[in-house]
């Protein structure tokens, strides 16, 4: 798809961020980008427009800027996955491994209900952890994930998928 290139070519690459030897991928010059930017969430749409998908679960905080505009184009309501203490209301929680550590995603209780089917997007994927969590956490309250969709891979990191 020529599409592909042009969104490609509008992320930039900074290296050393947040810390020395990290190569970080910044979406931000692709927002900037009005016909990429179109097109990223197109892509997404006409994957996902006739799945009979009825939530877009976006996670904390890239995941907030793709997955809306996706959910209003194929009809599903947003339901954001935060970082703990966030939300205000009942929420359910999992926790989830990190390079050194460990992290914690949060979801409003009743945000979702049992036989759903959802996607969930964010902008990047590397080890899988992060979007593991969120299926975790969704089909823990009987939630049928059916993709998850991510603008970026990084194919050099080993995907865990437990
Ligand atoms: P994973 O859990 O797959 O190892 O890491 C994915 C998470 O880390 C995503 O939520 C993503 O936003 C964030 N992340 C890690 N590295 C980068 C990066 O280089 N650029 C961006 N934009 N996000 C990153």
């Amino acid at each position: 798809d020529s599409r592909i290139s042009r969104i490609s070519s509008a992320i930039r690459a900074i290296p050393d961020f947040p810390k020395p030897g990290i190569l970080f991928q910044d979406i931000t010059t692709l927002l900037l980008d009005t016909k990429a930017f179109r097109d990223t969430i197109d892509l997404f749409v006409e994957r996902y427009k006739d799945k009979n998908i009825s939530v877009v679960a976006g996670i904390e905080a890239r995941g907030f800027i793709f997955g809306p505009p996706i959910a209003l184009a194929i009809g599903a309501k947003f339901v954001p996955m935060r970082k703990p203490h966030k939300l205000p209301g009942e929420v359910i929680s999992e926790e989830y491994a990190l390079e050194y550590g460990t992290d914690v995603m949060e979801m409003h209780v009743g945000a979702v209900e049992s036989g759903e089917r959802a996607l969930v997007v964010d902008d990047l994927i590397a080890t899988g952890g992060t979007l593991c969590a969120a299926i975790r956490l969704l089909e823990r309250v009987g939630v049928q994930v059916v993709e998850c969709a991510c603008v970026i891979e990084l194919p050099e990191l080993q995907i865990n998928l437990l």
